[in-house]
């Protein structure tokens, strides 16, 4: 846990709500305990505090609407849905969110993201940032890519993608994939494949790679036409793609830091476990 550069004038609170009835009415809430209170200001822009409240595709979505001031912004998940290792409250929680808020000194805990460099072949370059994963698939035929970490050639993949996950993403898609479930703190990238074609042939390593930080993945597509890359919740195609690259960024994505904050493990258990007979 850290501590952000707080400040005592107003903090500026962004309220971000999907269109479920639910998150709608926790929005409405939120709005009215905030909006003649001297401590906060509602802002949407250039705010201290984004509250996302839906599920965890809500904060992906709040995530990459304020990825460009994840130096200041401190972001809070509430949950309205089934599933959340993005949001510290249910909706049943609000006061207890209010009041924590009232109470809060800046402190933060900070997750690592990962950075995405798409080059194509006439040059031009898209750059993106991931909380969850990136991935890299060709639909229409079999993808076939050199991989190299940290510029050494792993393998020739053969199949229908590769996905590159953060730490915090690791129990998403990654986990679907066969990936490993990492503690949101380590430092670390995880590359798993999705659907290689093994056989007396064609080899790749099979499991996933935990990649430290520091060092890259680099995927270069050995056949021309359509890729897919997704970068969390938005999917993009491209024609004629040069090279892929992944490291993790230099900045991190920070939470208000919440006194009843879920353990990691707690959350894995209670989303994927469920209760254990005794
Ligand atoms: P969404 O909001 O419906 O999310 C899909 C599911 O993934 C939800 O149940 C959500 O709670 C869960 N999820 C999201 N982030 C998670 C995390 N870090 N840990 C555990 N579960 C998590 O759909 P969306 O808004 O399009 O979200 C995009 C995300 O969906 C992607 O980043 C990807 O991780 C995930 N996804 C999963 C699969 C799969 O498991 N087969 C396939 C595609 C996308």
């Amino acid at each position: 846990m850290t501590q952000t550069n707080f400040t005592d004038r107003p903090q500026r609170v962004a309220i971000i709500a999907n269109g479920k009835y639910q998150s709608k009415r926790v929005a409405s809430k939120l709005f009215a305990a905030f909006k003649d209170d001297r401590d906060f200001y509602l802002s949407k822009k250039d705010p201290d505090i984004v509250i996302s409240i839906g599920g965890d595709g809500m904060l992906l979505s709040a995530f990459h609407m304020y990825e460009k001031y994840l130096d200041r912004v401190r972001f809070v998940g509430v949950h309205t849905g089934h599933l959340g290792f993005y949001t510290d409250y249910r909706d049943f929680e609000v006061d207890k969110l209010i009041e924590n808020l009232k109470n809060d000194k800046g402190e933060k805990v900070s997750y690592p993201i990962l950075k995405v460099k798409i080059t194509l072949e006439d040059g031009r370059i898209i750059k993106g940032r991931a909380l969850n994963e990136s991935t890299v698939k060709r639909i229409e035929k079999t993808m076939v890519t050199d991989i190299f970490i940290n510029q050494v050639k792993l393998e020739r993949f053969r199949g229908d993608g590769i996905s590159v996950s953060t730490p915090t993403g690791s129990t998403a898609y990654n986990k679907s994939l066969g990936g490993a479930v990492l503690h949101p703190t380590i430092e670390a990238l995880q590359l798993t494949e999705i659907a290689s074609l093994n056989n007396r042939i064609y080899r790749t390593l099979g499991s996933s790679v935990i990649i430290p930080k520091d060092e890259r993945i680099e995927v270069v597509p050995k056949r021309q036409g359509l890729y897919t890359i997704a970068i969390d919740n938005k999917t993009m195609h491209f024609k004629n793609v040069s090279k892929i690259e992944y490291c993790l960024d230099s900045k991190k994505i920070s939470f208000v830091s919440t006194p009843s904050h879920t353990s990691f493990w707690e959350r894995v258990k209670d989303a994927f476990i469920g209760e254990l007979d005794s």
